[in-house]
């Protein structure tokens, strides 16, 4: 609800300045246009700084360095998605299973323990996790 409020006050006031600084309809117009593209644009940002805020769906590189990390914008598929026993994994290349909790990014060893292994930043990225 609150990004078509956004929208109509972007369009609005993007259609008042144009209409102010053209002195005709036609700047108006001009202006409501650039005012719902700027809406747009500040979506994207948004949208990219809660990525980088809370890192969701960025995986880092696997331990073994030779899975390139994840990232939700390329089409990198080192990394699967997969559901086991109702649990979400991300599993690499080597066969390791990773799961994200919260900031976190663990490895689940075989015997179902887990072993600390990155840590997101925001606006920084993966770090070593020191546990
Ligand atoms: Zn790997």
């Amino acid at each position: 609800m609150l990004w078509i409020i956004a929208l109509v006050v972007c369009v609005i006031e993007g259609a008042k300045l144009g209409g102010d600084v053209a002195g005709s309809w036609h700047g108006s117009l001009i202006g409501g246009f650039v005012g719902s593209v700027a809406w747009v644009a500040g979506l994207f940002l948004l949208a990219w700084m809660g990525g980088q805020w809370s890192g969701s769906g960025y995986v880092p590189q696997c331990r073994n360095g030779c899975c390139r990390s994840y990232h939700p914008d390329k089409d990198d598929r080192d990394f699967r998605l997969k559901v086991i026993e109702r649990e979400c994994y991300w599993l690499c290349k080597c066969g390791d299973r990773y799961q994200r909790r919260g900031k976190r990014f663990v490895l689940i060893n075989e015997d179902g323990t887990e072993t600390p292994y990155m840590i997101w930043r925001a606006f920084r990225g993966w770090f070593p996790d020191g546990g």
